[in-house]
């Protein structure tokens, strides 16, 4: 009997456990106003810190355990809640009832291994208030590159007109949240497709297999049809590159720009439209020497710098070389054995006439299949120009591709450390 009853009291210890626990978390959820902060109830806390004063009740809750951008997360969090507490000191003696409340929640969310999107929710009612108001502050964080990351780093440009406008932008797995002071609204990474950036959002964050992803990114050259690559040495410059981009996009080509280091750092956001375009950018040393008077650790310099300064921008790090005056000897390319070195077989000579007329017939009267095409977008008398050029070989059927693409397509492999003239050897 004794043992009945000991065993039904065990269970009601249980039970009201249990039911304690579950009113402790409803309790929790109630400062909370916005329908989008719903599913953090369901989040572990990992930290709470918690101030009961006279004139104000305080909460920091932190759910999960991320670590990143911790600085820049109490950093932001101090500066709303001096503000705020500060302004509850003019009053004394107030009730429970009375008294401001602040609470900042903190929640992370993992995207894949290197992305996290981190969102912090205050509430903060005044004194002598009912009403609650939300402050959302999002960050978003790449793991591999220790970095802060925005919707440029994931997307190509055009993505812009589908999100739309917004203030806080929120990473999760298989969208992203959107804030403008609240919710707006969610948007699938699946539909963004077209404009992700590859091996940042992975098939998972978009939903689809591994070989749709794959197919995704494949190549859209064909090997069967006739092809050359164009490449612009010595920029990016903001005013002439943009136009050509313009012009490589609508005729739906691809080119090859070899860039000096200096350039890169100079003008980020034109290294990065040249990249989001799906053109190929390469390496034409950081400030133009003749490598061949270089001793082997500054050829190294000249290059790992400039391969640098692009990596910081697109999170992509060039496999070609252009030698500036393409001079180069045995130490060039023994020293840059991990790069091919790219060279030329039809030169515009764009530099030396400044003249569209002269070297836009030079470039059409010689042009054939696998040829690698050179022009210099650092002068604007090589734009109208280069326009011509791109628009006339669409017209004549050849696929304008990136050099990697040209020499994979006939059957070469640029990671295999060689010189390269053209597509074929
Ligand atoms: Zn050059």
């Amino acid at each position: 009997m004794k043992k009945i009853l000991y065993i039904f009291i065990t269970i009601i210890i249980i039970a009201l456990i249990f039911v304690a626990s579950k009113l402790f978390i409803e309790n929790n959820c109630k400062l909370e106003v916005k329908q989008t902060m719903r599913e953090s109830c369901s989040l572990q806390v990992t930290q709470k810190e918690i101030e009961d004063k006279d004139n104000y009740y305080s909460e920091i809750e932190k759910l999960n355990s991320q670590t990143f951008m911790d600085e820049q997360v109490n950093t932001y969090i101090a500066s709303i809640r001096s503000d705020f507490i500060e302004e509850t000191k003019s009053y004394n003696k107030l009730k429970k009832g009375e008294r401001a409340v602040i609470t900042d929640t903190i929640d992370s969310y993992e995207v894949n291994d290197n992305l996290y999107g981190i969102r912090i929710t205050i509430n903060m009612k005044k004194v002598n208030s009912d009403e609650y108001t939300t402050i959302i502050k999002t960050y978003n964080f790449d793991s591999t590159n220790q970095k802060e990351i925005n919707l440029n780093d994931l997307f190509k440009s055009g993505y812009e007109e589908i999100v739309g406008k917004y203030d806080q932008v929120l990473l999760k797995e298989k969208a992203m949240y959107l804030y403008d002071g609240e919710y707006l609204n969610e948007v699938k990474y699946n539909d963004l497709k077209e404009y992700v950036i590859k091996d940042m959002l992975l098939s998972q964050n978009l939903d689809i297999t591994q070989e749709e992803y794959d197919e995704l990114f494949a190549s859209k050259v064909d090997p069967n049809k006739k092809m050359v690559a164009i490449t612009f040495d010595d920029g990016p410059n903001p005013n002439n590159t943009p136009q050509i981009l313009e012009a490589l996009k609508q005729n739906n080509a691809k080119a090859t720009f070899f860039m000096l280091g200096q350039n890169v750092k100079q003008y980020p956001e034109t290294v990065k439209s040249v990249y989001d375009l799906g053109n190929e950018i390469g390496i034409h040393t950081w400030d133009h020497p003749q490598l061949t008077k270089l001793s082997v650790e500054n050829i190294k310099k000249q290059v790992s710098d400039t391969s640098d300064a692009i990596f910081e921008i697109t999170g992509y790090r060039p496999t070609i070389v252009r030698p500036p005056y393409g001079s180069f000897n045995d130490t060039v390319k023994s020293t840059l054995s991990d790069y091919s070195l790219i060279l030329w077989n039809i030169d515009s000579l764009d530099w030396k006439s400044r003249d569209e007329n002269k070297f836009v017939p030079l470039v059409m009267n010689d042009v054939q299949d696998g040829d690698i095409i050179l022009l210099h977008d650092i002068h604007s008398t090589t734009v109208p120009g280069a326009q011509k050029i791109i628009t006339q070989l669409t017209e004549q059927g050849y696929q304008l591709v990136t050099v990697s693409e040209l020499i994979e397509a006939k059957g070469y492999d640029t990671s295999k450390a060689q010189v390269f003239y053209s597509g074929r050897q």
